[in-house]
């Protein structure tokens, strides 16, 4: 079993970084479930020496999602957010990173409330307006930390423009990749310098791991990684590896489902009186939809629609039977929420009402089941 360097995108999602074990040829790489390594003498070992210094497992999958993504190394963390911190310990105290503005709230939480009493600034931008990146760039600005689409009003920032504005000022670009996966994009191939996931939605694709990624390219950036991932120490568990390269070797299938039964729900969505909006990127109403076409393969599992009143909302919400009122993503059971109340309840009702994140929105993380299920699901919902 070898993986050809020129192997194609699934081939890489089930090959890339594993070999048979070698002690047993155990085809699926074991869950080193072990916090230590025995040495056969004073300094001589086979380059295992502490669990959270390296673990083979979690190795396995590093190696599994930098081939995915394109990159030269990977560093695997406790949560999507543990990941986001560790890229954030580049940077010291006046350095300064341009956001894109309506990002994961956990990330604004994790900027404004923790990073900021370190000295560190940021300054939220809609980039997906291109010309609003420069203006916002400073001589301090280390970072542009791109998401795209963004949650839950799907806006799509064009990547490869975004890193031509940052590298002619020096800034490196970072994107994360959590919404749209490396199936549907990657970052690196556009010139990115860092990707990163939380590996909790479509990398894991089950529902059942929290856990996060960071994928890079430069030399000083996978050293800085290595040491501050065992440094720092939020490192993912053995168990939680094994069950996202399970999740990945099946990242292609999963995905290509997923594109098409959330664009047959976008469609059936905008055509249902009782919606008064629908956004997905796959939609020709959508402001981005011929970037999203040039930039994504298919448009993603995640629809956001309208409803009117939060009264509306809260209607539909209670009626639905198969799909699960729940916040997360990118599992292959269809997930609902409604953003004002569940993940943006935190967001100022002023900022949330400019975003249009209004009381009537709901999400839908589109599943992998069938779509016909799916559709009665919502029409005896909307009835
Ligand atoms: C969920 C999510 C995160 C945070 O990941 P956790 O695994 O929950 O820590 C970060 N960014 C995006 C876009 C997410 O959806």
């Amino acid at each position: 079993m070898k993986l050809d360097a020129h192997a194609r995108f699934s081939t890489r999602c089930i090959h890339a970084g594993q070999e048979p074990d070698p002690a047993t040829g155990a085809i699926m790489t074991p869950i080193y479930q072990t916090s230590t390594y025995v040495q056969e003498g004073l300094g001589q070992h086979k380059g295992f020496e502490y669990g959270r210094t390296q673990n083979p497992t979690r190795m396995a999958l590093e190696r599994n999602v930098a081939a995915i993504e394109s990159g030269v190394a990977g560093f695997a963390f406790a949560s999507g957010l543990a990941a986001i911190d560790a890229v954030l310990t580049r940077l010291k105290s006046g350095d300064h990173v341009v956001v894109s503005d309506n990002t994961y709230g956990g990330t604004f939480r994790l900027f404004e409330r923790v990073r900021r009493k370190f000295g560190l600034d940021f300054t939220y931008v809609d980039t997906s307006h291109l010309d609003r990146i420069a203006p916002a760039l400073t001589p301090k600005t280390r970072y542009l930390f791109l998401e795209t689409p963004t949650n839950p009003m799907l806006q799509i920032t064009d990547i490869a423009a975004a890193c031509e504005i940052a590298h002619r000022h020096g800034v490196r670009v970072v994107v994360d990749n959590t919404f749209a996966s490396p199936y549907i994009q990657r970052p690196l191939e556009l010139g990115a310098d860092i990707v990163l996931h939380s590996t909790t939605k479509f990398l894991n694709g089950h529902s059942d791991s929290v856990g996060g990624i960071v994928v890079v390219r430069h030399e000083d950036d996978v050293e800085w990684m290595r040491f501050v991932q065992n440094a720092a120490g939020a490192i993912l568990g053995p168990m939680d590896a094994f069950l996202i390269m399970r999740g990945t070797k099946t990242l292609d299938v999963r995905l290509e489902r997923t594109n098409a039964n959330t664009m047959e729900i976008a469609h059936y969505l905008e055509a249902h009186p009782k919606v008064v909006r629908t956004i997905y990127p796959g939609l020709p109403s959508h402001p981005h939809h011929a970037l999203a076409t040039r930039q994504m393969r298919g448009y993603g599992g995640l629809i956001s629609f309208d409803l009117g009143t939060m009264d509306a909302a809260r209607d539909f919400l209670g009626r639905v039977r198969l799909m699960a009122l729940a916040e997360s993503l990118g599992g292959v059971e269809t997930l609902i929420s409604h953003p004002a109340v569940m993940t943006h309840a935190s967001v100022p009702v002023e900022r949330r009402q400019a975003l249009g994140i209004t009381d009537g929105l709901v999400r839908v993380s589109v599943g992998i089941e069938d779509v016909a299920d799916l559709r009665d699901d919502l029409a005896q919902a909307l009835a």
